[in-house]
């Protein structure tokens, strides 16, 4: 079973989406990031969002903030808003996007 090259195994849909990393021939290297998606208005990707804690030393604290990440979805998974994905960097798709959902759980 193809897993793109990651320990995730293939959706169980399949698709003939030439720019999936299970089904077509996209290539998944370097970072391996995981969020939330937040906005899945858009037409082939997603808005990812993660959050992160940044010390601020004068205050002895923490900071939470957040960073976003456009990815693109492969035909074979469906992505709604709230949901956790899991997406790999690719090749630059487009301007914005050089990230590939590879994995999605429902819910928080
Ligand atoms: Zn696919």
């Amino acid at each position: 079973m193809s897993t793109a090259g990651l320990d995730i195994r293939a959706p169980k849909k399949k698709c003939g989406d030439a720019r999936c990393p299970f089904h077509g021939n996209l290539k998944v290297r370097g970072r391996l990031l995981t969020g939330r998606a937040v906005s899945t208005a858009g037409k082939g990707f997603v808005v990812v969002q993660m959050e992160y804690l940044h010390r601020v030393p004068k205050y002895n604290r923490s900071e939470r903030r957040t960073s976003r990440v456009s990815a693109r979805v492969p035909q074979c998974l469906d992505v709604s808003d709230g949901d956790s994905v899991t997406i790999g960097e690719c090749r630059p798709l487009s301007k914005t996007i050089s990230f590939v959902v590879v994995e999605s759980r429902r819910g928080s």
